[in-house]
């Protein structure tokens, strides 16, 4: 029997749809198990569907081989005792029926207003970033004290793996994501950048001058390869 769009569309979710002056349609899975088509500008919605159906046994392999790679990494449904990663620990989640604000952490848990459940992941992204805001300023600040960096203002970006980057201007980027990391990998990532404010390139020199400052750095880099992909919602 057929398979109909209607089924597939229960079934397999295209989390998002990249239209781009390519040639041909490709899939991606990334890290976190969500589905990216890459597609032609002027391909119909069906003939990627299409691809998709044809794909289905891969698309399903891909992901379960990331989510059974490491059962911490599952996406997360905002339920009670959900665990939710804040400077390398893991905090339960309360759902709660009375509290002042939509989304409170107390240093031991998360707690949030059952009435903002449809936008909890929203909640915890611009907890992060205010988090991430104030204790990456807080630790660029002191190295930059440390060692004598200039550097003109701190942004933080949405990015997935992009961790931290510096502009020309000096202005330092970091992923709000990092918020979600131990302290020595955040202070890892934010030296990397205040030395690109040296050195534009990963060259020999650099590295060198990271480890004056961080002889454990490699253990950091490494940390952040191999559990990166923890660091998201
Ligand atoms: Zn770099």
């Amino acid at each position: 029997m057929p398979i109909t769009f209607m089924d597939i569309k229960m079934e397999i979710k295209i989390d998002k749809v990249i239209r781009t002056k390519r040639k041909t349609i490709a899939l991606q899975i990334t890290d976190d198990a969500t589905l990216i088509v890459r597609a032609p500008l002027e391909v119909s919605e069906q003939t990627i569907r299409n691809v998709v159906i044809k794909h289905k046994d891969w698309i399903e392999k891909k992901k379960e081989n990331i989510i059974a790679r490491d059962p911490k990494f599952v996406k997360k449904e905002f339920v009670n005792g959900e665990g939710f990663l804040y400077l390398g620990r893991y905090y339960k989640l309360s759902i709660v029926d009375k509290q002042n604000t939509p989304l409170l952490f107390n240093n031991n848990c998360f707690s949030l207003l059952r009435d903002y459940l449809p936008v909890a992941r929203d909640l915890f992204i611009n907890w992060y970033k205010e988090r991430a805001y104030e204790k990456i300023s807080e630790r660029v600040e002191w190295y930059a004290k440390k060692r004598g960096f200039v550097y003109n203002k701190i942004n933080i970006t949405d990015a997935n793996k992009r961790w931290g980057s510096c502009s020309i201007k000096g202005n330092l980027n970091f992923s709000w994501r990092l918020i979600m990391a131990p302290l020595p990998i955040i202070d890892y990532v934010v030296v990397h950048e205040l030395f690109h404010l040296e050195e534009k390139n990963h060259t020999k020199f650099f590295w060198s001058k990271v480890k004056m400052l961080l002889p454990d750095y490699k253990k950091c880099k490494d940390w952040l390869e191999k559990n990166g992909y923890l660091l998201r919602l």
